[in-house]
């Protein structure tokens, strides 16, 4: 596992490229398909670039986007919200499956409550003493009101709340494509980022051999002089 890790450290650079533009007369070949392109992937070290066409970088089996923590972020929250939408959803079709069941015991509970307010009205002027019952069946009658506006308006805020989140949605996918669309970091695909690597030591060996071959031409004895006037 150390014997990897120091592998990539020696590595002379990482599978992180960042794309820029040049101007269109400084535009050169695409690595894959040589056709004049004015984007450029450069690593972050910059001892690597090549020129590449921005189709290219669309396509999964040459590149992959890398985001940021913030998008990583918005994608997570994204998904939380996607959950929490099924949840409301089931909540909410829970609740419409009983809700003639809710609305049939409204009506019947309202009914009984018509009847008792005619009866409480009548046996008002009669008797006193059952005031206070009367008020403390008044206290649960508001109850039970309560409970039943209670559970009318459940269903009202899970809808509400479920609209709510719909909208919000709609802004974190916005954000999303926008941090899509604005991403400039890309990671090459294996395959690609060897022959990158294989290019960049190529190079090195054909610098060193270079280095090598002048190093050697000025250790050539020197000519005479009469030689070197003629040349
Ligand atoms: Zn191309």
């Amino acid at each position: 596992m150390a014997a990897a890790v120091k592998d990539i450290n020696l590595l002379p650079f990482e599978n992180h490229y960042r794309l820029r533009k040049v101007s269109e007369i400084d535009c050169k070949a695409c690595f894959i398909c040589y056709k004049p392109t004015t984007s450029v992937l450069v690593t972050l070290n910059n001892t690597d670039f090549f020129y590449i066409c921005f189709s290219h970088l669309s396509d999964p089996s040459f590149s992959d986007p890398i985001y940021d923590d913030e998008y990583r972020d918005k994608m997570k929250e994204l998904n939380e919200k996607s959950d929490k939408v099924k949840l409301l959803n089931f909540r909410i079709k829970e609740k419409n499956r009983y809700g003639s069941w809710d609305k049939i015991m409204g009506f019947n509970y309202l009914t009984k409550k018509d009847d008792k307010n005619k009866k409480d009205d009548k046996n008002k002027k009669d008797n006193k003493d059952k005031d206070k019952d009367k008020d403390k069946d008044k206290d649960d009658k508001d109850k039970k009101e309560d409970k039943t506006d209670h559970r009318k308006k459940t269903l009202e805020d899970l809808e509400k709340e479920l609209n709510l989140l719909q909208k919000d949605i709609i802004n974190t996918e916005e954000i999303i494509q926008e941090k899509q669309k604005k991403n400039s970091f890309f990671k090459l695909n294996k395959d690609f980022y060897k022959i990158r690597l294989n290019n960049y030591f190529k190079k090195q060996n054909e610098k060193k051999n270079q280095q090598l071959y002048l190093k050697n031409l000025n250790k050539l004895p020197k000519l005479p002089d009469h030689l070197s006037n003629d040349l």
